[in-house]
This record gives structure tokens, sequence and C-alpha cells, in this order.
């Protein structure tokens, strides 16, 4: 699933194919994707609008357009955006957006989970507020923020790290490789975390974030870039999916347990018991 790195390199890449871009043609397929809104109604809707900006918020994509509102687009497990010189059929094609300089946007999902929705743009705060808690690479995501989210909170820190509203954006790989930074168990209660182990923990997420978009996200299924290239960070995996594998740290086996009903690797060997 695309997490933030994924999400903002994807982001790039349709900022480079769609700004200053008129949308000449829209045919979306699946009225899952659109749902409750009817597709066609959709397609209709966007056809001549010309794409200011394309932004991200946690985990969402946001197509800005030049008649006041956005289109909020989230991959969730296997959305992806192909900007391409020829529109191709291809298995999983969910939508086919046309573009005034002859090129195509191809939008497939296989897990069919993506979804699309047309927002007034003075409407976003309204929608964001409830889904998405603070941007945690803008500056406004804080330690002590982070601390009162988590103060008395009996959760498992790694669920609360899953959870959108604490901050935005980190998923089940982002969590593992943090949390594995700060040496911080991912079964400890989240308001059991101190001054110290909470100041580490949003210290190691902003860095293993940053380095996810520096390497242009983690391909282990189906993530691309917008150019159809894969992302490097799996390379750079220190716990995620490196079972048995020995700690690059203090070279004990890493460990997988479920945690939240997600799959969750950290090392027995220098991670502090919980
Ligand atoms: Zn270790």
């Amino acid at each position: 699933m695309p997490e933030l790195p994924e999400v903002e390199t994807v982001r790039r890449g349709l900022e480079r194919a769609l700004a200053g871009r008129e949308i000449v043609s829209a045919d979306i397929r699946d009225g899952r994707l659109t749902a409750p809104a009817d597709p066609a109604a959709i397609g209709h809707e966007l056809l001549g609008a010309v794409v200011l900006e394309v932004g991200r918020r946690g985990k969402y994509l946001t197509i800005g357009l030049d008649d006041g509102r956005t289109l909020v687009s989230h991959l969730r497990m296997t959305g992806w955006y192909h900007h391409v010189a020829t529109p191709e059929e291809r298995a999983h094609l969910r939508a086919v957006f046309g573009l005034d300089d002859g090129t195509w946007l191809l939008y497939s999902d296989q897990r069919r989970f993506g979804t699309m929705r047309l927002l007034r743009s003075d409407d976003l705060e309204a929608y964001w507020r409830g889904r998405v808690g603070p941007e945690p690479l803008s500056g406004g995501w804080t330690v002590a923020g982070f601390r009162e989210k988590l103060r008395g909170r009996t959760a498992p820190i790694k669920a609360l790290l899953l959870d959108q509203r604490i901050v935005a954006g980190v998923g089940n790989i982002y969590a593992d490789e943090a949390l594995w930074e700060a040496r911080i168990h991912p079964l400890t209660p989240g308001g059991r975390l101190g001054p110290a182990r909470v100041a580490r923990l949003h210290d190691a997420v902003v860095a293993v974030l940053e380095r996810g978009i520096e390497a242009q996200g983690a391909s282990i299924d189906t993530y691309r870039g917008v150019d159809g290239q894969p992302g490097s960070m799996q390379e750079r995996f220190n716990v995620f999916d490196r079972t048995g594998e020995p700690c690059p740290r203090c070279g004990t086996p890493i460990v997988k347990v479920r945690v939240a009903q997600r799959g969750t690797h950290y090392c027995p060997g220098c991670t502090r018991p919980r």
C-alpha cells in the first residue's frame, strides 16, 4: 500500500504531467472509484478543466482545477497513475484521461479500493478534519503535539502510528522502520512513552519518510511512479520484510509479529522491551 513517500513521488510525477494541462477527455470505467457519485457524471464535469497544481495531504492526492474544484484521489492498496504518449488497453484499467498536449493519464487498480472525489476546493479543509492529522514533513508536526496525542493512550505505539489522525501518511513500512530507528518495541502502549522516546520517535518518523522520498518510494508489490519506474527504498529497509535476517545494528535475527492486524517487524536484540 502506498504511504507518504510513495504518494509524494506520485504527486511529483502528476505535477510534471498535469500542471497547466486541460482535460480533454475523461473515461471513468469503474463506479467503485467515484461511489456514491456516478462515474460518467464526474467524467463529464472534468471536461475542459485546467489543472492548476497537484498537492498531497497525508496519503491523499489533490488535483486542483481552475473551476474552483479539486479532484481528491486515494490510491489505497493498488491504485496507480501512469502518464503515457499512447493509451493502451491493459489489465485493471479503471480510468483514462486525455490531455490537451496529446498525452494520456491512465489509472489502473487491481484491488479496486482506490477512490476519486470531486470536491469544491473551499470544502477541502472540512474534508480533512477528522480524517487526517498533522503533516509530518510540514514543520507543523511538533514533538509536543505528538506527545499530546499519545497521552493516556493504551494502544500499541505501532497501531497509533498507523492512525492517520495522529500523524498523516505513515503506514506499515515506515512505522516499522521508524520504531526500529528509535529503538522502541512496537507493542509499547503509546501513553507509556516518555518525552525522550517520543522525541526520538518523532525524529525517526521524519527521517524515514524523507529517506523514502529520496528513494522515490518502496516497490515491494505493485507500486510504480507515474513514469513507470520503481522506487528503491526496499533496498534500504532495516527491518521491514527482513524476517530472520540479521539486524543491521546488532545482528540479532529480525522477528515478525502481528500488531493491529498488520505484520510488524522488529529486532528483539536492540529494541528495549515494552
Ligand atoms: Zn538489533
